[in-house]
């Protein structure tokens, strides 16, 4: 007999999971190739990784790859002071949580700072007729999980994914620069259970001091499992990590206000 109960609570359960296995792509494929990769060049990948990396990102975020490296490039270069596009010392950290979103779109459609911070990645004829159109990529994306799973999981599964994607990224920006531990004098902090809901991300006290560095963790009780998808991908010669050592920048960033 069919039961409307457990058929709900059926597709929010396997939608919930199937949005919690998109978003994790999504973070992987953020912090290993936009992050790691474009942004910093720690590490390059051959051509079929790079294009299904960039297809990925598309069809998972709608992210203009070259306007999240130049704001992020910005963020390294102002680190929390006031040309910071998200400084939780300017902002406070509950207004960059709620508001990173904004802030990133404010950023990003400035011609004037992809000009300044992205000059070395100039949209290709790739970009232009597919992965600049945001919209495009992210309906191939929702209509592959009705094909895959049908409309009512996929709903699930896509509203999951947008929070969970939002909120972690956020929370990047916001509590990874206000609350956690500062083994290193840079005003961003460690926190592991945030770098286990952002495949690394969250050892970004880590991350300010050495941002050559393609590993996130320095110490052995810490995990990044962004650094667990490059490692096998230069076995197979898909990636290659530029530092084989751990390069400590000098240049000392400024502490925020509060946090621990
Ligand atoms: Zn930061
Ligand atoms: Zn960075």
């Amino acid at each position: 007999m069919f039961d409307p109960v457990s058929s709900i609570l059926g597709h929010l359960l396997f939608g919930s999971l199937i949005g919690v296995g998109v978003t994790t792509i999504a973070n992987i494929v953020t912090t290993v190739y936009l992050h790691r990769g474009l942004s910093h060049r720690a590490v390059s990948f051959s051509a079929p990784a790079d294009i299904a990396f960039r297809a990925v990102l598309w069809i998972t975020t709608g992210i203009t790859a070259r306007q999240w490296v130049a704001v992020h490039r910005k963020h390294h270069a102002h680190t929390d002071t006031d040309k910071d596009p998200h400084s939780p010392a300017i902002h406070g950290w509950m207004a960059v949580q709620l508001r990173n979103y904004a802030m990133y779109r404010r950023a990003a459609t400035d011609p004037a700072t992809v000009d300044r911070y992205a000059r070395d990645l100039a949209p290709t004829q790739l970009d232009r007729i597919l992965f600049d159109r945001s919209l495009l990529g992210l309906g191939i994306g929702v209509a592959s999980l009705v094909l895959l799973f049908g409309p009512w999981t996929a709903l699930i599964a896509s509203a999951v994914h947008l929070n969970y994607y939002i909120a972690a990224s956020s929370a990047v920006n916001a509590i990874g620069h206000h609350f956690g531990r500062r083994r290193y004098d840079n005003s961003a902090t460690n926190l592991q259970w945030l770098a286990l809901l952002t495949a690394g991300e969250g050892l970004h006290n880590n991350h300010h001091a050495a941002p050559t560095s393609a590993k996130l963790a320095h110490r052995w009780y810490e995990f990044d499992l962004g650094w667990m998808v490059i490692k096998p991908m230069t076995w197979l010669r898909l990636a290659r990590v530029r530092l084989d050592d751990l390069r400590i920048s000098t240049s000392r960033v400024p502490n925020a206000t509060g946090g621990a």
